[in-house]
């Protein structure tokens, strides 16, 4: 799905309005009738024009009408989503431009590069779960019954606000992840990582060293009580720092980067062994892969990981999310929605890691993922745009 912010400078601060109100109605009505659409827009400050502006919306593709509808309504689609994220985004300050190119899609989001006012370059990133339909019959898949069409706004948002809570967690507590920025709806503003995932790196100069850095990364989450989830190559970007930069011939650290954390689960979680163990799995099997690396260390162990949990006076982050508004059900809603999701992944022989790995050794290139700055793909400017296309972004009134 993309980005095409085309439309945004066209659209009046009615239309915005409109389309607020359909966001609004969407929160009781999988199909905001029309009716609705009026009244609540013309509450928020409206006159006359709403149809006039259902109509630009409905040309955009951010709103759409229901085949089948039983009654004359609109859904939000995910442009419209896009859009009202964007816009907020904009009204704050937090994102001035777009840029051309899109760093990475995946099944569960779009990651684009963005500028603030300044030109400071940072990462939105636009969760998209629920985008693949739901295939599997799965007992999770209860939780989710009945309001699949509706349910990838609501699941989107809480992988966002999930993610943007543990990103603060982490950040504060001095973890290598970029600095949250702002959230609003699905999408996340962090700082730019300047650096390849480690799917992307060929040889490094001391395998064992890297591999320790990263066990211990691992041990110190589970020591504050987080189990990453999803551990891989994709998950770690992994940044060159010369220890002298003036010096050509300067020792080179390697300082391996965490993102990518709605599925953080906490140690207590019914399944941690099994999802420790995995994460642990996970950089084992890349290292022997990648680098022929093999540890002499065993391990480490679920168990004595368990027992550091809370020790040293650390900081447990395992209930950040609860703490701040996150409900048992969201998390229930939204780890289902996740698992379901992987369940998907495996299902599907094309997107399975296993192949990818098979080709990949070849070239170590192919990320499975677009690669960075392949041109624009995105929107109708080039990458970080002058003052002219700027304004695409610029907004009259706050959402
Ligand atoms: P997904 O949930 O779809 O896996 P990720 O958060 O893992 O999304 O991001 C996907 C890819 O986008 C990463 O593998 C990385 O290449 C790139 N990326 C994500 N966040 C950043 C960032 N802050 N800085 C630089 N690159 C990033
Ligand atoms: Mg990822």
């Amino acid at each position: 799905m993309k980005l095409d912010t085309r439309a945004m400078r066209h659209l009046t601060s009615e239309d915005w309005r409109v389309l607020t109100a359909v966001e609004m109605g969407s929160k009781n009505h999988e199909l905001v009738p029309t009716p609705l659409i009026e009244k609540i827009a013309r509450l928020r400050g409206g006159a006359s024009g709403v149809h006039k502006s259902i109509a630009t919306l409905a040309k955009a593709g951010l709103i759409a009408r229901m085949k089948e509808a039983r009654y004359d309504g609109y859904r939000l689609t995910y442009g419209g989503l896009d859009y009202l994220a964007m816009h907020t985004h904009a009204a704050r300050g937090h994102v001035y431009s777009v840029g051309g190119s899109r760093v990475g899609v995946g099944k569960e989001s779009d990651i684009m590069v963005v500028a603030d006012s300044s030109g400071q370059k940072r990462i939105l990133k636009m969760h998209r779960l629920g985008r693949v339909s739901f295939r599997t019959v799965k007992a999770n898949r209860d939780y989710l019954k009945n309001r699949q069409s509706a349910s990838w706004m609501y699941l989107s948002r809480l992988a966002a606000v999930r993610e943007f809570s543990f990103m603060q967690a982490l950040h504060a507590e001095g973890f290598p992840v970029p600095e949250p920025i702002a959230q609003s709806r699905h999408t996340i503003v962090m700082s730019l990582i300047d650096a390849p995932p480690l799917r992307q790196i060929a040889s490094v100069p001391d395998p064992a060293a890297l591999y320790a850095d990263l066990i211990a990364l691992l041990l110190r989450l589970a020591k504050h009580g987080l189990i990453h989830g999803d551990y891989n190559e994709f998950n770690i970007l992994l940044r060159e720092d010369k220890e002298d930069p003036t010096d050509e011939e300067s020792k080179i650290t390697l300082t391996p980067i965490l993102i990518d954390f709605p599925q953080m689960i906490s140690m207590d979680h019914p399944n941690a062994e099994m999802y420790f163990d995995r994460d642990v799995a996970c950089i084992k099997r890349f290292f022997e892969r990648r680098f022929h690396f093999v540890s002499e260390t065993p391990g480490p162990f679920f168990k004595d990981a368990k027992k550091t949990v809370g020790k040293d006076g650390a900081t447990r982050l395992d209930a950040v999310s609860e703490a701040s508004g996150f409900t048992k059900k969201m998390a229930k809603d939204l780890e289902a929605a996740i698992r379901e999701q992987e369940a998907n992944k495996d299902d599907d022989p094309e997107e399975s890691d296993e192949e990818e790995d098979e080709d990949d050794e070849e070239d170590g290139s192919d990320d499975g993922s677009e690669a960075v700055d392949q041109g624009p793909l995105v929107i109708g400017v080039k990458v970080l745009e002058t003052q002219e296309g700027l304004k695409n972004l610029s907004v009259s009134d706050e959402t």
